[in-house]
């Protein structure tokens, strides 16, 4: 019962393959349970819905996005500040109807 030592014992991958944990609960789900989400610390962060981006992917449940967002917690998994683009908060809007604070760098245009 509380032999768990072959928990951390596949460290470069021997993971069972289409299970990946979500960096928010981190709970284990199916990949197609789960959005995947790229980006680099300076760069965007992405939402790769066709699962095709390069990169570091980032897992994570439909329901546990709104607390990422809020929490920030994509920075950490990135392992950086990664820019949120008003283009991905309005995707985020249009596709899961959560309210996402884009990252004001940039200036935005006028109305
Ligand atoms: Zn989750």
């Amino acid at each position: 019962m509380f032999r768990n030592h072959w928990r951390k014992s596949n460290p470069n991958g021997l993971k069972e393959p289409g299970i990946r944990t979500c960096f928010v609960c981190k709970s284990q789900d199916r990949r197609e349970n789960l959005l995947r989400f790229t980006g680099r610390p300076g760069r965007p962060l992405c939402y790769d819905a066709r699962e095709i981006n390069p990169g570091r992917g980032m897992w994570i449940h439909q329901d546990c996005l709104q607390e990422a967002f809020q929490k920030r917690l994509f920075y950490k998994a990135a392992k950086g500040t990664v820019r949120i683009s008003d283009a991905l908060a309005e995707q985020m809007k249009t596709l899961f109807n959560i309210t996402v604070e884009a990252d004001k760098k940039t200036e935005r245009r006028p109305l």
